[in-house]
Order: structure tokens, then C-alpha cells, then sequence
């Protein structure tokens, strides 16, 4: 039976219960009970599943026992984590009232409970739960008027951004984004191309009903939100955009039981601003993940040195969204060489940043009513450390002007033009004293000084307990009990204590008066006086007071720090700005890196480029030093195939391209001699099947999938970077497809881009296509090995090598020396006339000849043409039928 079946007969606590459970169907409801949360029924079942603690009962509901599992309030936040980490959603209520103030209800009657807030994957804000470096996004999405919008908004920095998307774009827009939690309507949740989308986020995802995305609501919330008339004040956005960031504040307030946090107005991300970069590039070039999932060995771990929490989560944003405007992009550049260009003052910013605070986060908190006195402190230091850096930032002495951005990120430093954080640190500074308890209804963070009343009253309460301690002595003399001790617990309050055999002296006649029973233990016996409760009540009323008078401060506090959110936001976003250039600089300078010119052409010039990642993992292991290399896709040679065996370092150098052009859009100096790039709109990159087993899907399915996507979305902007496109079927399937991709790319498309093959005949495709060109990683051959230079130098691989690794790998002396005999009749083969002939005119069957892998088939090295090649001479194909073609490659493979 459901639990509600039988709310009549429920205990009064189980009603409550069963009430609120009621209204928090899709959540764990975290019951609070005590120093627990308790968990009933299913709930209990699901999180002692989840969380591995113990699944116990207690009482009964409808005549069958009511599961229950518990989790300490202390710890819970671990708890919770791992909750949501499972994809649950967690409801916390809370008592809301004082125990005492039910009793006085009457002996029946339930403490008040609340749901005072919803724990989901998106809204969570407290740095136990949160990766310090990197950001949790809490996004929507919409439709409206025929268009998807797309918001997001970080909770605990309050930055909210919408930005217009088209359905094909969105997979790579959420991949960029990472959201901790995404929110859909019913609506959108259902449509079939998207099913693969919402699968990949499953765990993340949100499936709101329809009326919550509502363009016209979500426009009336975001103008209450911001207490103005119109939007247009904050620029133009679609309706879409409008019912996304609606959608997005009316889930906060739904999740944070109405108590908004300070948002900023949004932001609009137009169309092509961003570079685009879908999902399977992203995780092909392990921007910010690597295949397996981790951090280290990505681009990100690459270049991250910054030293704030801040920094590092607008690093991992601005890499994941580099920008496509040069001027844009000059400007960080700017700031970047400034940094590099001066040493000392970059040094001294550092270690100024190392010791800043996360201000961001704590004024998320603070503004959702969960902060705590440690974060008042850490208002505090952050700004107190942003003055002085925007001290160090004045022009005077530095070498090289300020630029423009720099001029900018100072000013913001003390929360914009003509505000100062002066008078709040100052008020900060006297308020708080040295010792901060992690709650502020713990007290004593209130500094001694601050507020006369309450220096009284601490001295009061002070004065009381040395009272008490002196008691002690003074009753022990009375009596002349020496062991007499005063003692305190939770139960009884101060007390004095002698032990069993003494006890009886003061029960008797002489100090009945005065030693007031309360208590027989095993052993001991304990008192109280008068003077004892008096002092004790004094001391608990100073105190209560006290803390009283703590929390008012600590909400005056609170307030006046909130009143200043904007510019302490700003303050923020310019600390994690100049933590990012000045580490970029760090980096810069430390690997050597070059300033990129970015421009709107479409060049693509690097000189002496080398890979961040692969470069620095060589270092690490101590191996050879990495070998830079060109790259030129100008206009006359835009498309590079790149032929080479395996191992010799084409996939290395295709991606280094890629991330090169993602390290110069971000803005950082890039790993190169030289770089100047036409800004790139998309960039692409996939690697053949073969590569990829380890997702464990039908590879190949997905790789032609994922070739397609790339086919019908590049442009002439675009860059595209194919790893062995075409390996994951058999030969000439792969061969063909190559080979047609290559064909597109190079006249449909017309991008850029690097094309790296085992096929060797896809070179052929250089004398038809004028703008491809043929690339090959050097070897050099030395005491019959084989040496991989890893240059990149113009021309085809003579040879595959594969022979090579065969003997490496072990294969029977005789088979290797079989495979080399083969290889001769067949690369022999390849040279005569009519074979290269054929190439040209019907490229398929040229590999069907060089791949048929028969030795005694293998066509000799006659001087004429071979039975075969007169019969293929005399087909037309144009005057055949698929299936009469099918039938003349029967015939023609049975002459073999
Ligand atoms: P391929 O794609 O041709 O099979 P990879 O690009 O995977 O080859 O490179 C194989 C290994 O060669 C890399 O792991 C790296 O250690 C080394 N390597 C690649 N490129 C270079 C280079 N430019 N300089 C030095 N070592 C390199």
C-alpha cells in the first residue's frame, strides 16, 4: 500500500511526514530528526542502496514496518554528494521551530518542519560539494516561435548567460558547457534526434513540464528579478532565450524555497562568437577530459597554472569557448605580453593571487542565506588582496604601458569605476575577531572591542564562570571534602560532585541547607546551591545574550556586505581575469611559447609547432626532445594528407594543430615559433574507429556517423583534423570512403584541413585536386631498422613499414620474409603503366588490384597488360548497371 493510503491513521509526526513527502515525490526527502536526517520508506530503501548505511525500521505504518535509514546532520554533506553524484535529487527539511515551543503545544504535538531547500546536481553551493576549479552550471533549454535558446547560470558565482542554438549545434554546446544539470521541457524531451543527447546526460537531466518555459512568464520573472520594465536594457534576445532563463530562475527558486541568489543581467552569447567544437572533437582532443576520463593529460592540465579557484574555472571556460573575434582576442593577448614583458611585477601579482580567497563562492553563500562568519572573512581578505594588487597595477615604473584590458581588469579589481571596498573591509576588519566557528550560531567571532554591550556582557559571563570555578575551592574548604569538584554536562548543568563516601556529610543535618541533591550515580553523588544555580543562570543569560547579540551583528554584516554583491562580483571576476593572463603569461614565458597573430583571413601558418601535451609528457619521462614542425595550409595547399607508418607521429601532429588553434583563440601564446591564423569558425577532429575502441559502441557505425556531421556542417572557416577516417571497415570500403571525403572536403567544403591515411593511394588524388597536398612523417632506414624522425616533410611514404613492426612484433621469420617477396610483386605492380592508368580513372579498383592479398594471384611484373587489365579495359561502365558492374567484378576476380 502507498504510505498515503493511510493518512488517517497515521502517528501525528508520520502525518507530518507523509505530508511533505507528499509535495517532494521526485526527491529523497531528508527528514530531520535531532542530530540526523532520517530517510522513511522507499527513500530509505533507494539512499541505504546508494550510500551503503544501514536500512533499520521503526515503528509501524498501516500495519507494516516503516523502513528507515539515517544520516548524521554533521556528516551529511558527503552524504549528499554521493547522493547526487547518483543522480538523486535531495529535499532537506528542517525543524523550524524550538523542540520547546512544541511541547508547550501540548504533549501531542509535532515540531515544525520545513523543506527549507532542494539539493540538485545544478544548485549546489557549498564548497565541501564543489570542484574548487571548475564551474557548475545549472542550464536550460527552450523552444520558442520555432528557435532553441539556450541559458546558464552559475549559482555560486551568479553569472547567467542565453545564447541562441540551433538543434544541430546543441550537442556541442552542452558538451562546452559540462552542465552540472540541464533542465528540458516535457516537450523537448520527446523529440526522437535527440534522444542520443538526453541519453549521454541522462544522470544530469532535469524534465520539467512545459508551462514552466513559458516565453511570456519567463520574460515577467526575469523583469521582477531585475526591477526593471524591459529587457532591452540588457540587449535583444529571442523568446527562446527569454524561456530558457526564465525556466532556469524559476527552478532556483523552486529548489531554493524562494530565496534567489544575486545574479547578474544576462549575458547574450551570439551566434558564432564561440569557436564551435562539438562533443566528439572535445573529447578526441582531450581539451578538458581525457578519453578515460581524467584531467591529467589534457590540454587544460597542460596549460593550468593558475593559483585561485576563480582563475582556474574561467580558464576551463575560456578554453572550452575560444573566441572567433581577432579584436576580441588582441585584447587578452595584450594583456598576456604585458605579462610576459614584465617579469617582476607577474611574480609579485602571483603570489599576491596564492593567497586570495575564493570570493565568489562565499558571496553566493552569504547572498543565499547559507553563509557562515568564515565567509564574512573571506569577503574580506579577497577584497583587502584586490586593492592592494590594483595597488601593484598602477602604471608608474612599469616598463611597458598598461593595456587596455589590464587598465579595465584594474579598475574592476575594487569593484568598477569610482567604488571602493575601503569602508566594508574596514567594517569587516573590526567586526571579526581571530578565531571563526564554521556556524554563526556557534558565536565568539565577534571581535572583543566592537560593540561595548556586548564586551559587558562576555565579561559578565566570564566574571559568572570564574565565580564558579572558585567555588570549588571555597565549598571544598566548608566541608573539608578535598576531592569536591564542580562540573558541568548538557543534562544537569554545573553541578558539584563528591564522591559515594563523602556524600553522606553533606546530606546531614549540618549543610541540608545548603547542598541541594540532584543526583546518585554509581560511585558518586551530585549537588547543587543556590549560589551555584544563580551563577549559572547568569552566566547562561550573559551568554545567551551574547549570542543574541552576535547573530544580529552577524546579519547587519551580512547585509551590508550583500548591498555591495555587484561590486564585490566584480571585484571577483577581475581577481580570476588577472590570475588567468598573468599565468598564461607564467606558462609563456616558462615553455617558450610565441604570441599568435590571429587575424580574419583564412592563413594557417605555423612555424616550429610542437604539441603542449605530448611535448611536456616526453620532458616528464625523460625522453627524447620533442621535434618541431610546420604547418602551411595556405590557399594552394589548405587540404594535407599525411601518409607515414604507424607510430611515426602523424595523429600527434594532426592534433597539435587543432589545439594550437584552440590555445590562440582562447588567447594564450601558443607552443610555436610562429603562428598567424585565420580565425578558425569550427573545428573538427576525428579519429578512425580503430582508435576508438575503448567507447565500445558499433565503431565504425559511429565513426561514419560522426564523418558525416563534419561533412554537411564545415565551412571554408572551419579546420578539420581526420585521423584514419575510413580503417574501421574492410579495405575497400575504408579506401573509398577516404577517398570521397577527401573529394568533399577539398570542393564542398573547401576548409582547411589535415587528413592523416594508412591508404597510400589517396596521394594519387594529388594531381586532381589543386589545393591538396602531400605530406609524410620522415624515416630513416639504418642497419636494416627503421627510425622515426618524426619531420614532417612534402612528398608521399614510399613504404607502410608495417613489415617492419611485423618482425618487431614477432611474426615467424619465414611469413616476414614471405610478406617482403609480396610486397615487391606488388609495389612493382603498382609502378606499371596501366595500373596508374587505372588509378585514375577508376581509383576504387587500383586498390582492389594492390590489396588483393593472394600471393599466387598476385599479378606479375609482366611487360604487357595482364588478362585482367584487358578485360577491365573493355568494360564501359558508364553503360552498366549496378547490378550488371557487381557481375563484371565476379568475372573478373574469378580470372585471378
Ligand atoms: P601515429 O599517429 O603516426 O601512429 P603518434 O602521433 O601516435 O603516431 O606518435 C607516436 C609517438 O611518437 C608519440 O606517443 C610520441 O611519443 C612520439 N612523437 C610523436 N610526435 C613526436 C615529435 N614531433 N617529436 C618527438 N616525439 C614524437
Amino acid at each position: 500500500p502507498r504510505p498515503q493510503d493511510a493518512l488517517q491513521n497515521a502517528s501525528p509526526m508520520m502525518a507530518q511526514y507523509l505530508e511533505i513527502k507528499r509535495q517532494h515525490q521526485d526527491h529523497l526527502l531528508f527528514y530531520r530528526m535531532g542530530d540526523f536526517y532520517e530517510l522513511f520508506f522507499e527513500d530509505a530503501v533507494q539512499a541505504a542502496a546508494a550510500l551503503d548505511i544501514t536500512l533499520t525500521r521503526r515503528g509501524q505504518h498501516a500495519g507494516e514496518d516503516i523502513p528507515m535509514a539515517g544520516v548524521p546532520v554533521h556528516s551529511h554533506e558527503q552524504y549528499l554528494l554521493r547522493l547526487i553524484r547518483a543522480g538523486f535529487r535531495v529535499a532537506i527539511c528542517e525543524q523550524t521551530e524550538d523542540p520547546a515551543e512544541a511541547k508547550k503545544r501540548g504533549s501531542k504535538s509535532v515540531v515544525r518542519r520545513e523543506v527549507i531547500r532542494v539539493v540538485t546536481p545544478g544548485t549546489i553551493t557549498e564548497d565541501g560539494l564543489l570542484d574548487a576549479r571548475s564551474n557548475n552550471y545549472l542550464a536550460a533549454l527552450a523552444e520558442a516561435a520555432g528557435e532553441t535558446g539556450l541559458a546558464w547560470l552559475d549559482l555560486s558565482t551568479g553569472e547567467l548567460t542565453v545564447q541562441p542554438i540551433e538543434r544541430a549545434g546543441l550537442p556541442a554546446a552542452v558538451a562546452r558547457l559540462a552542465p552540472g544539470e540541464l533542465l528540458i521541457p516535457e516537450r523537448l524531451a520527446q523529440v526522437p534526434e535527440l534522444f542520443e543527447l538526453w541519453g549521454e546526460w541522462k544522470k544530469r537531466l532535469t524534465v520539467q513540464p512545459n508551462a514552466r518555459f513559458d516565453s511570456e512568464n519567463g520574460r515577467k520573472r526575469l523583469l521582477a528579478l531585475y526591477g526593471v520594465g524591459t529587457l532591452d536594457a540588457f540587449g535583444t534576445f529571442t523568446r527562446a532565450e527569454v524561456a530558457a532563463a526564465g525556466a532556469l530562475v524559476d527552478y532556483v527558486e523552486l529548489t531554493q524555497k524562494g530565496r534567489l541568489p544575486r545574479l547578474d543581467p544576462p549575458r547574450r552569447v551570439a551566434a558564432g562568437q564561440v569557436m564551435e567544437i562539438d562533443p566528439a572533437t572535445r573529447r578526441n582532443l582531450e581539451l578538458t577530459r581525457t578519453m578515460a576520463g581524467e584531467r591529467k593529460g589534457t590540454l587544460l592540465a597542460a596549460v593550468d597554472r593558475t593559483v585561485t579557484g576563480a582563475g582556474a574555472r574561467l580558464l576551463a571556460a575560456q578554453l572550452s569557448a575560444p573566441l572567433t573575434d581577432p579584436r576580441r582576442i588582441d585584447k587578452r593577448l595584450d594583456m598576456l605580453a604585458f605579462f610576459v614583458g614584465e617579469e617582476a611585477l607577474r611574480l609579485d601579482v602571483r603570489e599576491e593571487l596564492k593567497r586570495t580567497p575564493d570570493v565568489e563562492r562565499a558571496l553566493s553563500r552569504l547572498t543565499l542565506g547559507r553563509g557562515s562568519p568564515r565567509d564574512l572573512c573571506c569577503v574580506r581578505d579577497a577584497l583587502e588582496r584586490a586593492a592592494s594588487l590594483r595597488l601593484k597595477l598602477t602604471p608608474q615604473g612599469h616598463l611597458s604601458p598598461l593595456p587596455d584590458g589590464l587598465n579595465g581588469v584594474a579598475r574592476d579589481l575594487t569593484g568598477g569605476s569610482g567604488h571602493s571596498h575601503e569602508d566594508l573591509v574596514q567594517l569587516l576588519s573590526r567586526a571579526l575577531g581571530p578565531d571563526l566557528p564554521l556556524l554563526a550560531r556557534d558565536g565568539g567571532f565577534i571581535a572583543a572591542g566592537f560593540d561595548p554591550v556586548l564586551d559587558e556582557l562576555r565579561a559578565l559571563r566570564d566574571d559568572s564562570r570564574r565565580h564558579i570555578a572558585n567555588l570549588q575551592a571555597k565549598y571544598a574548604e566548608l566541608t573539608g571534602i578535598s576531592g569536591l569538584k564542580v562540573k558541568h554536562n548538557n543534562v544537569l548543568g554545573y553541578f558539584l560532585e563528591v564522591t559515594a563516601t563523602h556524600a553522606d556529610k553533606l546530606l546531614g543535618e549540618k549543610y541540608r541547607s545548603v547542598f541541594i541533591h540532584r543526583q546518585t550515580m554509581a560511585g558518586a553523588v551530585r549537588f547543587t546551591t543556590v549560589e551555584l544555580s544563580d551563577l549559572e543562570r547568569r552566566v547562561a543569560e550573559a551568554g545567551d545574550k551574547a549570542l543574541a547579540l552576535e547573530l544580529e551583528h552577524f546579519e547587519k554584516l551580512v547585509q551590508g556586505t550583500c548591498a555591495v554583491a555587484e561590486p564585490i562580483a566584480t571585484s571577483a571576476r577581475a581577481l580570476a581575469a588577472l590570475d588567468v593572463v598573468s599565468s598564461l603569461a607564467d606558462l609563456a614565458v616558462d615553455r617558450g611559447w610565441c604570441r599568435p597573430v590571429v587575424e580574419d583571413s583564412l592563413a594557417f601558418d605555423l612555424r616550429g609547432g610542437r604539441h603542449p601535451v605530448v611535448e611536456q609528457a616526453l620532458e616528464e619521462a625523460g625522453g627524447g626532445p620533442f621535434v618541431a614542425n610546420d604547418c602551411d595550409l595556405s590557399a594552394e595547399q589548405r587540404l594535407w594528407l599525411l601518409t607515414g607508418p604507424n607510430m611515426a607521429g602523424k595523429s600527434t601532429f594532426l592534433r597539435q594543430n587543432a589545439l594550437i588553434a584552440v590555445l590562440a583563440q582562447m588567447g594564450s601564446f601558443v607552443p610555436a615559433k610562429s603562428a598567424r591564423l585565420g580565425v578558425v569558425d569550427k573545428l573538427f577532429s576525428r579519429v578512425g574507429a580503430a582508435d576508438d575502441l575503448a567507447r565500445g559502441r558499433s565503431t565504425f557505425m559511429v565513426e561514419m556517423v560522426e564523418t558525416a556531421s563534419i561533412l554537411n556542417q564545415a565551412t571554408p572557416r572551419s579546420l578539420v583534423i581526420l585521423d584514419e577516417i575510413g580503417r574501421g571497415t574492410a579495405t575497400f570500403d575504408g579506401l573509398s570512403i577516404a577517398w570521397a571525403c577527401v573529394e568533399h572536403l577539398h570542393e564542398t567544403a573547401r576548409c582547411r584541413g589535415l587528413f592523416a591515411t594508412h591508404y597510400h593511394e589517396l596521394t594519387l588524388l594529388a594531381s586532381k585536386l589543386p589545393h591538396l597536398s602531400c605530406h609524410t612523417m620522415r624515416i630513416k632506414e639504418w642497419q636494416g631498422d627503421v627510425v622515426f624522425l618524426h619531420e614532417v616533410a612534402a612528398g608521399t611514404a614510399d613504404r607502410s613499414y608495417g613489415i617492419h613492426v611485423a618482425r618487431l612484433a614477432g611474426l615467424p621469420a619465414p611469413v616476414v620474409a614471405r610478406a617482403e617477396q609480396v610486397l615487391e610483386l606488388l609495389e612493382k605492380g603498382e609502378q606499371g603503366s596501366a595500373v596508374a592508368r587505372l588509378a585514375e580513372d577508376l581509383p576504387l579498383f587500383s586498390a582492389a588490384i594492390r590489396r588483393t592479398p593472394e600471393p599466387k594471384a598476385a599479378p606479375a611484373p609482366a611487360a604487357g597488360p595482364s588478362p585482367v587489365e584487358e578485360a577491365l579495359k573493355g568494360i564501359n561502365p558508364d553503360e552498366l548497371t549496378p547490378k550488371q558492374a557487381l557481375e563484371e567484378l565476379y568475372r573478373l576476380r574469378g580470372m585471378l
